[in-house]
């Protein structure tokens, strides 16, 4: 039950009288079947096979539309990427935008992915997966080797103006990239205010006019700075097989 409806609910019962509840449920797992991760890129001018990674997921539960969990993920990444891409020459590596499939239920795009790259998990720069609605970013946290945290501070000087603080260093989960994480990618966590979130995700309430167009644009603004100038970094983030080991969640 959704909060606005359990908000009704209270309500209903403290008039004093009965109250009648019907629920109609479709609870189940129907077996297996064949998706796909959907992946983009603006190619790198130099080093077009290192890409820095970014992306949401596609899938949604039922009720509702999925547009704060992830639609807004999803429009984050892809709309960093366009704006990236309108830009007179592109970065020297590639921003390369995945749209996961299936992560409600396991994230079984998010695990796929790792199968099929972490052997190469040191030509994937860093990266991150916005899938907490449209809230607005306020910090950022990293899980980058030693030598690339003054390259973080440097992206930091161009965000802060966007509302966004320093979290700390060696604690970033990553989502659907977990599973490259865990293979030695480095990655950021771009933590937003999720005030209004679980009041509406998994929910029939889950629908675009949850969405500030502002708030939006501040996502994208956030994640096309970050791809941008990890793209164009002189050294890199890190990313190697089994990089980060120690760091356990
Ligand atoms: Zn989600």
């Amino acid at each position: 039950m959704s909060n606005p409806d359990a908000d009704l609910l209270e309500r209903m019962l403290t008039m004093g009288k009965p109250v009648t509840l019907k629920l109609d449920l479709d609870c189940g797992f129907d077996g297996t079947f064949t998706g796909a991760n959907i992946i983009g890129e603006i190619t790198g001018r130099e080093k077009p096979d290192e890409a820095v990674v970014i992306g949401g997921h596609l899938d949604s539960w039922d009720p509702g539309t999925g547009a704060i969990d992830d639609g807004a993920g999803v429009a984050i990444a892809t709309g960093a990427a366009h704006l990236i891409g309108t830009l007179p020459q592109h970065p020297k590596r590639s921003i390369r935008v995945v749209a996961f499939a299936n992560e409600e239920a396991g994230m079984f795009g998010g695990h796929s992915f790792g199968d099929a790259h972490k052997a190469d998990v040191a030509k994937f720069t860093i990266g991150a997966e916005s899938d907490f609605g449209s809230g607005r970013v306020w910090r950022l946290s990293s899980k980058v080797k030693p030598e690339a945290l003054g390259a973080i501070d440097q992206i930091m000087q161009v965000l802060a103006p966007l509302g966004v603080e320093r979290g700390v260093d060696g604690r970033a989960r990553g989502g659907d990239f977990g599973a490259m994480g865990d293979a030695g990618m480095a990655m950021l966590d771009l933590t937003q205010d999720g005030t209004r979130y679980f009041d509406w995700h998994h929910t029939a309430n889950d629908t675009l006019d949850k969405i500030d167009p502002k708030d939006l644009a501040q996502n994208m603004a956030v994640y096309a700075v970050f791809s941008y100038l990890a793209a164009e970094a002189d050294g890199d983030f890190g990313s190697a097989p089994g990089a980060f080991a120690t760091e356990k969640k």
